[in-house]
């Protein structure tokens, strides 16, 4: 899956356009994205969902969800001294 840079339109493999520049003495193949013909990156898709996001490993919403199941798995289990004492000992985010 590839990003344009400019526009951030995601599109497969074979769908960029392509034309031939013309200099003096050469004609240079190029390649770009199909709605403004910008240069374009390849991105990985979600390593947990396999959903196409911003380029991250992972995605915002995957993120978000892990995040809070791990605060809901914390709040249950520990009380707010033990929370304080996690705190210091993985020196995160306040839980
Ligand atoms: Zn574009
Ligand atoms: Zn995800």
């Amino acid at each position: 899956m590839y990003k344009c840079i400019e526009c951030g339109h995601l599109f497969d493999e074979g769908e960029e356009v392509t034309w031939i520049e013309t200099h003096k003495e050469y004609n240079e193949p190029m390649s770009g994205c199909p709605l403004c013909k910008s240069g374009y990156k390849e991105i990985e898709p979600c390593k947990i969902c396999g959903v196409y996001s911003d380029g991250e490993i992972y995605c915002e919403d995957c993120k978000k969800t892990v995040k809070e199941r791990f605060m809901n798995l914390v709040n249950a289990n520990f009380n707010r001294k033990e929370r304080s004492l996690l705190n210091e000992l993985y020196d995160c985010e306040p839980i």
